[in-house]
């Protein structure tokens, strides 16, 4: 990837400039806000790695700069000695998309602007469905409730998953046994199992769950925490 350092600490900017190279990147460098701005809107860089503390126009106000004059999105990871929350939100809210705190390991700072870079190109898409602390990732499998994770039958999890694709929708029986199975009938009981199976899973200790029965009519999924 290509990417533009804005460091005035010439041994900081020296070290970071050495190992991105080390790994292959191109790089380029500026010690102060202005000749940064006209580097990122001249050149095509694909992430910028940011100071805060800069002589003369900070990196917040570079940041606000870019996003607002240059109209460039250029993804930007923030390095700063402050680790302060009102710094780190106010870099957020000048167009920082992440953030380090030094000291910092170059590795970390290699794949941070990797997964920005990822991101920026849209190859990261999140598709999760989330309904309040119930969350499936279908890229993984993984399903987590509550901040832990859970596992289910692959059946139970084809259920689960069907309910939590259309939040507080009522289904019929009928019509989750077709999703499950298809045309093919299955047998009377085996809707049954899978959702008494899903509710051991998500059951908590209070008590609720997000799969609800409504009488005679079939099944919904709820937040419980709502
Ligand atoms: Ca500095």
């Amino acid at each position: 990837m290509r990417v533009l350092l804005v460091e005035d600490d010439s041994e900081i900017c020296a070290n970071l400039y050495d190992y991105l190279a080390s790994r292959g990147h191109q790089v380029d460098a500026a010690s102060n806000g202005l000749v940064a701005l006209h580097l990122a809107s001249s050149h095509g860089f694909d992430a910028i790695v940011l100071d805060l503390g800069l002589p003369g126009m900070d990196g917040l106000t570079f940041a606000q700069r870019l996003r607002r004059d240059a109209r460039l999105a250029t993804p930007i990871l923030m390095l700063t000695a402050r680790d302060t929350l009102d710094d780190k939100l106010a870099g957020f809210e000048a167009g920082a998309d992440d953030y380090l705190v030094k000291p910092y390991a170059m590795k970390e700072v290699e794949a941070r602007l990797l997964a920005l870079v990822r991101r920026a190109q849209g190859r990261v898409v999140d598709d999760r469905l989330r309904l309040g602390q119930l969350e499936y990732d279908p890229a993984s499998g993984e399903l987590r409730w509550r901040g832990r994770q859970v596992t289910l039958p692959p059946k139970s999890m084809q259920l689960l998953v069907a309910l939590l694709r259309r939040p507080g929708q009522l289904f019929s029986r009928a019509e989750l046994e077709v999703l499950l199975w298809g045309e093919e009938q299955a047998t009377s009981d085996a809707l049954r199992t899978h959702i008494a199976q899903v509710r051991r899973a998500l059951q908590g200790e209070d008590g609720r769950c997000p799969l609800v029965t409504v009488h005679g009519r079939g099944y919904r999924l709820v937040d419980p925490d709502a």
